[in-house]
């Protein structure tokens, strides 16, 4: 391939290309790096320089970029099939990993539907829990429960049941309304005087369920990120609260869409976070780690009981009629397979133990920094929310732009970080070496400091 070199290639970026969340008044002439090659836990750019890889590549990556089996795989299956449809057909790769994933899945889970991304599974689960009350001969069972800070990504549907205001608020003429529920933002939480999750009376569980009893009859579903609320910022549920959503579910007669497309794939030491709680949702959506983050891939499983309500003559209209073009694409489905091999064979969720004492270990360290007001942990997810004031838990203000500036100042330390708003992402791919978690904590405990003050 014909190698460009690195003015070329901003300059071609400036000129031509649109960046997702970005506002390109700011990205436009500045020295953007640009990655060019992986290799483990780091990214590298068209002057070879490293950086640790603090987020993944967007929350997807499992075992370090250009991962030797997982190439090969997308080699050898290119050579064989690059797609078909399952409009019509199937295809060896995408049933091969159906069962797989419906054997690792928490157990009653048992239909695969694929599409591509994470906002569209989301999307497939709420129409799927939608149709599956029509058919349930439930009419008046139309409406969602979702939740603030909540994020399901960008889609109209996955939007609609998201609630974060500055993603949201320009759309909300577009969006489909729904019952908005709390978070369990113990840190800022408007319902409990303490805001601490060791005196936490559940509150926001309590409004949860006032919601639920009195909109029962009009609730077809309920959409959730288990463990983890990512975007909202690393916002953590306390033990024993997605069994309670879920009995609440059961109680009221309303599907539980569980959405693990950033959770799921052992970012919470558990396969699952669903799992790791005991429990089973009637929908849950994957996506980010299916595919180790090499290639657009995603699923959304589903029980025998909502399978079961599209099953019909074809003229009784109860079939789901959605569906990609390249949904269940056999590479990305290799890609997918190599990755559970992986799984087994590095013996990755056994060897994440060490990793995820260390983390939480750091994360607390970082209390002791005055403008650290807040860290939030769960398996490898780390959130440390900075603060102006730590008494009064004053935030820095949105313009003072202060998780990027500690973002950026990280970048000369060789750390790659996205924040959200002022809340630093820790979120490395779940292959990083101990070693290499030491150099990331160090690096943000440094650049936290360079920016915010001792
Ligand atoms: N749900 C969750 C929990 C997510 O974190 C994301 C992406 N950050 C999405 C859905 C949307 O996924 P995608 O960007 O692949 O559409």
């Amino acid at each position: 391939m014909h190698e460009l070199d690195t003015a070329t290639l901003r300059k071609y970026d400036s000129d031509y290309l649109w960046h997702p969340f970005t506002q390109m008044s700011e990205w436009e002439g500045a020295d953007n790096p640009v990655i060019t090659h992986g290799e483990g836990s780091y990214l590298i750019d068209s002057d070879g320089n490293r950086y640790l890889d603090g987020v993944a590549a967007l929350w997807t990556n499992v075992h370090g970029h250009c991962k030797k089996e997982i190439n090969e795989a997308i080699k050898e299956q290119v050579d064989r099939l690059e797609h078909s449809t399952l409009l019509g057909l199937t295809n060896d790769r995408a049933a091969l990993l159906a069962k797989r994933l419906v054997d690792i899945a928490p157990s009653g889970l048992c239909k695969v539907f694929y599409s591509d991304n994470g906002s569209t599974a989301v999307e497939i689960g709420v129409k799927m829990a939608f149709q599956y009350q029509m058919q349930q001969g439930k009419p008046g069972k139309t409406k969602f429960i979702a939740f603030d800070n909540a994020y399901h990504g960008d889609t109209v549907g996955s939007m609609s049941v998201g609630g974060i205001d500055i993603y949201h608020a320009t759309y909300k003429p577009l969006l489909f309304p729904t019952i908005k529920a709390p978070s369990t933002y113990c840190y800022r939480c408007s319902l409990c005087e303490a805001r601490d999750p060791k005196r936490c009376g559940m509150e926001c569980l309590k409004e949860l369920e006032r919601l639920m009893e009195e909109h029962a009859p009009e609730l077809a579903g309920l959409v959730i990120e288990p463990a983890v609320q990512g975007a909202g910022g690393m916002i953590v549920q306390p033990e024993g609260y997605l069994k309670k959503v879920r009995e609440l579910c059961d109680r009221y007669d309303v599907l539980m869409v569980a959405d693990e497309v950033a959770v799921g794939f052992g970012r919470t030491g558990a396969m699952f976070a669903c799992a790791k709680a005991g429990i089973t949702p009637d929908i849950m959506a994957l996506s980010k780690g299916i595919s180790a983050g090499y290639l657009p891939l995603a699923a959304t499983l589903t029980t025998r009981k909502v399978y079961d309500a599209f099953w019909g003559e074809y003229a009784e209209l109860k079939t789901f009629f959605h569906g990609h073009t390249f949904t269940g694409n056999p590479i990305a489905c290799a890609a997918a397979l190599a990755n559970l091999d992986l799984f087994e064979s590095e013996r990755l969720l056994e060897n994440l133990v060490p990793k995820i004492a260390y983390l939480k270990e750091r994360l607390q360290g970082l209390l002791a920094l005055p403008h650290v007001g807040d860290v939030r942990h769960e398996g490898m997810i780390g959130g440390i929310e900075l603060v102006r004031d730590r008494e009064s838990r004053d935030p820095y203000p949105w313009e003072e732009r202060v998780g990027v500036r500690v973002c950026l100042e990280a970048r000369k330390h060789g750390l790659f970080l996205r924040p959200l708003g002022n809340v630093i992402v820790v979120f490395p791919p779940l292959s990083i070496s101990m070693d290499e978690l030491k150099i990331l904590m160090d690096g943000i405990e440094k650049s936290i400091v360079a920016i915010t003050g001792e």
